[in-house]
């Protein structure tokens, strides 16, 4: 046991990191390499609504050598070569990142999934979606890849706030969250939670809340969060500018996410603590900082308190 009561936490970082969690699992260094395997979105094509999320415009979340045209083989091979160099990886999960990667039919899926899982140190796959795009077929196909693979599933709730998920058009309710969720559980998968901070009107002990909700649903083991931020040719960023939306600061989303960690239990892994897109296309909050300065800032923020992941569940129930 650590001094943070819990061997889940690490002891620089003060959380459990999701690195460090593939690391504790697989014996090595594991990289996720994003492609982009062709999908669209139900949000966007009308099936389940258009215009999709205020704050979505993919190319924001989306590196520039994942582009569909290029053969997902050549767009994996690419990422792992760039992993390899950059953090010496050895073994890689492939990450179907953009838009809603179980909008297809199974048999599209499969073919997609197995392309990736084929290739040499792919050791799994992570696929992002929404939780109202899920068939009982998507599943299946997951859990039996699961028997096998290390598969992860990446849900997209972003706020635990129905008014807030019907002003920001996500076209799925808390409920839709849960109901998926407890429909993956007990099937070999990782279920990530994505969560974004910093909504207009949101109240940061509301969204600190939503650490116990994740906490009341066992079969979450990980967790992205980062701040809402507008860029290029989204509703968001049309907002800013008619002053519909006012962001948050730097000091307000580090409070808050520190706040969030100090009640999320250790067991849950964290993936991301903040959100990046190209600078060409950023609109706003423009904080200045890099990747890793943001995720310091928060790390920073729990040792400067003297807390770290969890101290406030634990507390809550010692
Ligand atoms: S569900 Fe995802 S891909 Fe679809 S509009 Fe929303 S953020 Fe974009």
């Amino acid at each position: 046991m650590s001094a943070f009561s819990s061997e889940h936490i690490h002891p620089d970082l003060r959380i459990n990191s999701y690195g460090h969690y593939l690391r504790r699992r697989f014996g090595c260094r594991v990289s996720k390499v994003n492609v982009d395997a062709g999908f669209t979105c139900p949000n966007r094509d009308g099936s389940k609504g258009t215009g999709g999320c205020i704050y979505c415009n993919n190319v924001s979340f989306s590196p520039r050598d994942t582009l569909a045209e290029i053969p997902l083989e050549e767009q994996v091979t690419t990422g792992m070569a760039y992993h390899h160099r950059r953090l010496e990886s050895d073994k890689f999960i492939v990450y179907f990142q953009k838009y809603t990667n179980t909008y297809a039919s199974v048999g599209h899926l499969a073919e997609l999934y197995q392309r990736a899982l084929a290739l040499p140190d792919v050791i799994g796959i992570s696929v992002g979606t929404r939780p109202d795009c899920l068939t009982d077929e998507a599943l299946e196909l997951l859990t039996t890849l699961a028997r096998d693979h290390y598969v992860c599933l990446e849900l997209g709730l972003q706020s635990a706030d129905d008014a807030i998920l019907e002003q920001i058009n996500r076209g799925h309710s808390l409920d839709d969250f849960i109901t998926a969720v407890k429909r993956a559980s007990g099937r070999g998968l990782d279920i990530c939670a994505h969560l974004i901070y910093g909504f207009p009107g949101e109240q940061p002990e509301e969204f600190v809340k939503s650490a116990d909700l994740l906490d009341s649903l066992s079969s979450i083991t990980s967790v992205k969060l980062h701040q809402l931020h507008a860029v290029e040719g989204t509703e968001l960023a049309a907002m800013y500018r008619r002053g519909a939306f006012d962001p948050i600061s730097l000091e307000q989303y580090v409070n808050t996410a520190a706040d969030f960690l100090e009640r999320l239990p250790s067991r849950i892994s964290i993936q991301r603590l903040y959100g990046s897109s190209p600078l060409e296309i950023r609109v706003a909050p423009q904080w200045g900082l890099k990747n890793n300065q943001m995720w310091y800032a928060v790390l920073n923020e729990l040792k400067r308190r003297g807390s770290w992941q969890g101290c406030k569940k634990l507390a809550a129930v010692s």
